[in-house]
């Protein structure tokens, strides 16, 4: 899609006096001259063409675009669209270096704050974070943050990533366990700080759900891979992958040798729906399954597909499976539309793709023919009284019950903390969902010298939220060592 001719032309040049107020808008400080322009169009493919395969989705800015885009920014002071970004990007900065085309400066401005910049600009949920605070929302259309962030952070990944060397040694070992974003990041802020780090990883590769949850068509794995290379580069850091904390290596031994321990585990998948029939074959845990397209190991389905949940696990395993060649795929969520959990952007990029919803439905059995599944036997459901999550009780109407033929099934039923996880550490406190409970300054868990953040910790969220806990723990980790 290109950008129409006019839309990087000016629309209006206005000049604003000293202590002229815009009505929404911060101060502008010195920057007394607005330029109103549309937003740039961030170029996709279509959906018939993307639903063919694993390529990336979105594409770059090209440099002019970059350029025009740059200069519609505000440069608010108090800028509301740092105070938008969990990781707390300087954005009116970085832009400003992009302005005068001083690309690599604010790719390295930017991961002062967010060492996976170029990750971020593609898989962060810009329109509610950053985007969604842009002082030019009230002028025309918020700045294309993400955009930026992604053409600065390409320019830079082309010329190979620079990361600030560790800092003096300080003699303190941190063992970080789990290499998702949170322990990288974690990782990354210990060496700055010139703790040495020892990242003990139960999968044979770095990365977390980077390299193995989020799908390929948004977050390329040259991308991905190169992000965390350049975090690994690092001398103070040491990788141990294949190292399973509680199965391959004892949380004694790692006590012994370190002085910290910052624990970022993530989640696991729910799997299990409770209903006969799970164990056929055809029946696929959305967890297993898209880990299996995220490393490329790819199953080949065909026929018709239903995707069960309504979260944006159930959204990527639904367009995952139209990429891995099923003819037809159809949502089966037990609550309406306005319940559904997964955000707007993912629900309407699947139904762009031809993804077809069944609200207000709920399988109670998966029946077989000869050991393999044929269909699921569905009942209509009502919303009742909110439950303990405040959303509305699905309540099964009787004399509803249908067939619904499918060849697979994927069971996106939520994540769930590692079952194994309490046991880790004698007195790990845990809240009644199972997450890690940290000290909201101290992000110390419940047991003495260790941290925790991520998903572990906030029940599942984003990368951005990840890396942000990562390095406010780092920074407490930094402060309780010294
Ligand atoms: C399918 C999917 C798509 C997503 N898409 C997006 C998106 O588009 N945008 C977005 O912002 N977020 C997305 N997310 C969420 C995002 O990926 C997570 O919030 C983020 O990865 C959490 O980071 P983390 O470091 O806490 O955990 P993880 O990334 O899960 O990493 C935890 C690591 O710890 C390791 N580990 C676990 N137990 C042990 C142990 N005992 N010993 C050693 N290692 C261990 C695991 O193997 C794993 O590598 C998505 C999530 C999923 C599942
Ligand atoms: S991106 Fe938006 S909020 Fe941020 S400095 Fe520019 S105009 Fe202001």
């Amino acid at each position: 899609m290109q950008r129409s001719a006019s839309s990087s032309r000016k629309v209006g040049i206005y000049s604003v006096g000293i202590g002229l107020v815009w009505a929404g808008l911060r101060s502008f400080g010195e920057e007394a001259v607005i330029r109103m322009g549309a937003r740039a169009t961030v170029r996709e493919l279509s959906p018939e063409v993307r639903k063919g395969g694993f390529e990336e989705v979105q594409g770059g800015l090209a440099i002019h675009e970059a350029l025009a885009e740059a200069s519609r920014c505000l440069f608010c002071h108090d800028a509301p669209c740092v105070a938008g970004c969990p990781a707390g990007v300087d954005v009116p900065g970085f832009i400003r270096r992009l302005k005068t085309k001083n690309f690599i400066g604010a790719a390295r401005l930017i991961r002062e704050a967010n060492v996976f910049a170029g990750i971020c600009a593609r898989v962060c949920p810009a329109e509610e974070l950053c985007e969604k605070r842009c002082s030019s929302t009230n002028l025309s259309e918020p700045i294309a943050i993400a955009a930026l962030q992604r053409f600065v952070a390409d320019e830079e990944m082309k010329r190979g990533i620079r990361l600030p060397s560790p800092g003096a040694p300080t003699g303190k070992r941190v063992a970080v366990i789990g290499s998702g974003p949170a322990g990288l990041a974690c990782a990354h802020e210990l060496a700055r700080r010139g703790h040495a780090v020892t990242i003990y990883e139960s999968a044979q590769k770095p990365g977390g759900l980077l390299v193995r949850g989020i799908p390929r068509y948004r977050l390329p794995l040259a991308v991905a891979e190169a992000e965390i290379a350049a975090v690994l580069t690092s001398p103070a850091i040491e990788v141990r992958p294949g190292a399973c904390v509680g199965r391959d290596v004892s949380i004694d031994d790692i006590r012994k040798s370190c002085h910290a321990v910052f624990l970022a585990p993530g989640l696991g998948y729910q799997s299990l729906l409770g209903i006969p029939g799970e164990d056929l074959v055809g029946v696929l845990p959305a967890g297993e399954f898209l880990q299996m397209t995220a490393t490329g190991d790819r199953p080949r389905l065909s026929g018709k597909v239903a995707v069960i949940g309504g979260g944006n696990v159930a959204m990527d395993a639904a367009c995952s499976a139209l990429r891995c060649g099923a003819a037809e795929v159809v949502v089966l969520y037990r609550r309406s539309r306005d319940e559904m959990p997964a955000w707007k952007r993912e629900y309407e990029f699947a139904l762009a793709e031809g993804v077809r919803f069944e609200f207000l439905t709920t399988p109670v059995r998966f029946v077989g023919r000869d050991g393999r599944l044929a269909g699921i036997e569905c009942v209509r459901t009502r919303l009742g009284e909110p439950d303990s999550s405040g959303r509305k009780r699905p309540e099964m109407i009787p004399g509803t019950g249908h067939m619904i033929e499918v060849h697979t099934a994927i069971v996106a039923a939520g994540q769930a903390p590692w079952p194994g996880i309490a046991g880790l550490f004698a007195g790990l406190a845990l809240d009644g969902a199972g997450a890690i409970v940290v000290g909201n300054e101290t992000r110390m868990t419940s047991v003495e010298g260790v941290f925790a953040g991520g998903d572990a910790v906030n029940g599942g969220a984003t990368v951005v939220e990840a890396v942000a806990e990562g390095k406010r723990a780092a920074e407490a980790i930094d402060g309780y060592l010294r």
